[in-house]
């Protein structure tokens, strides 16, 4: 994989907001440890219906102001109306955020109650990206899905809401994770024959737990293909030979990628450092300095 080195690479990594005070030590940790890979930028989740709120904006002043990284906030509309959806954005604005990950979300009802746009709220994500778009100096990034959204119809429709939001100003999109560069190269296809001009970051998920991924890969719609389930054949008590496997495969995934022209990589970090490092060790990225994270607030 030595021919990663020289070529171009861009980087986002996402976190999550922290639950618990092990958790918020867990994600300082990793943040601090994967800020060495120097990404473009970093991104924090924004729960369900706005459910971690508060601390979402905690973390992103926190990865602003204390770590200095170029931060995207997560920031969903369902459940809310145009002027909470607002309040929110001032309040990320005021923290110093100028990249949002604009998003529809679920409603708190979970993933598979269905989705009614809130009578005084935005129709759908493309009517949130318009009115971020209108702040003139905010970056916008929209979720895409190689695999298709689990409520889309059918993938032309799918893309159809890709299509609204890029149109309505949405400077990239970073993909729902796969495993199948097949499927993400002929999903590619389809988008540019739309007329969607932005990028499709893939998004990568490096396997930190193949049981509970299979959970959530079957909420978000993406396949799990049974090569994995091969390559962590009797490795049920190995966790230092499953980890390597892990950080082989993504790495394996990337280097795919690039090989098919694609050198921009969205990361699900899962808030842990070890294994991203790993990936990208063996794509031979080299490190940076160590963001300075402060004490806690
Ligand atoms: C990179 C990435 C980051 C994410 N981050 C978060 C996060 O921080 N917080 C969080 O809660 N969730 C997050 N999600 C998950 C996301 O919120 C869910 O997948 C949600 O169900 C859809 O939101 P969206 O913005 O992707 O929807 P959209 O892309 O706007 O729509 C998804 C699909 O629903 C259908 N649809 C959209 N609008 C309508 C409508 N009005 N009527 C009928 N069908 C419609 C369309 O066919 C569309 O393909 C993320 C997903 C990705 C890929």
């Amino acid at each position: 994989m030595d021919k990663a080195v020289s070529s171009p690479f861009h980087l986002s990594l996402e976190f999550f907001p922290p639950k618990s005070d092990e958790m918020e030590v867990q994600l300082w940790e990793a943040v601090e440890q994967l800020s060495t890979w120097q990404p473009d930028f970093v991104s924090m989740t924004y729960g369900a219906g706005g459910s971690t709120q508060e601390p979402t904006l905690a973390a992103v002043r926190r990865m602003i102001g204390d770590a200095g990284l170029a931060t995207a906030a997560h920031l969903t509309c369902v459940d809310a109306t145009r002027d909470e959806v607002k309040a929110v954005v001032e309040e990320f604005r005021a923290a110093g955020v100028r990249r949002i990950v604009a998003l529809r979300g679920d409603p708190t009802a979970g993933m598979n109650g269905s989705y009614t746009p809130h009578p005084e709220g935005f129709s759908d994500t493309s009517d949130l990206v318009r009115m971020l778009v209108a702040y003139g100096d905010l970056d916008i990034s929209v979720s895409a899905y190689p695999e298709k959204h689990p409520e889309s119809p059918d993938m032309a429709a799918d893309i159809d809401t890709l299509k609204r939001k890029a149109d309505a100003g949405a400077a990239r999109a970073l993909s729902q994770f796969f495993f199948d560069n097949d499927l993400f190269e002929a999903y590619l296809e389809k988008v540019r024959a739309a007329g969607i001009t932005i990028p499709v970051v893939p998004g990568i998920m490096p396997i930190q737990n193949l049981t509970q991924l299979k959970r959530f890969a079957r909420r978000c719609g993406s396949t799990v293909p049974s090569f994995l389930d091969q390559r962590f054949e009797g490795l049920g008590d190995k966790p230092e030979e499953r980890a390597e496997v892990a950080a082989d495969i993504a790495a394996e995934q990337i280097a795919d990628l690039m090989k098919r022209g694609i050198d921009d990589f969205h990361i699900y970090t899962m808030n842990r450092a070890p294994l991203v490092s790993g990936v990208l060790e063996r794509l031979g990225r080299s490190r940076g300095q160590v963001a300075s994270i402060g004490a806690a607030a």
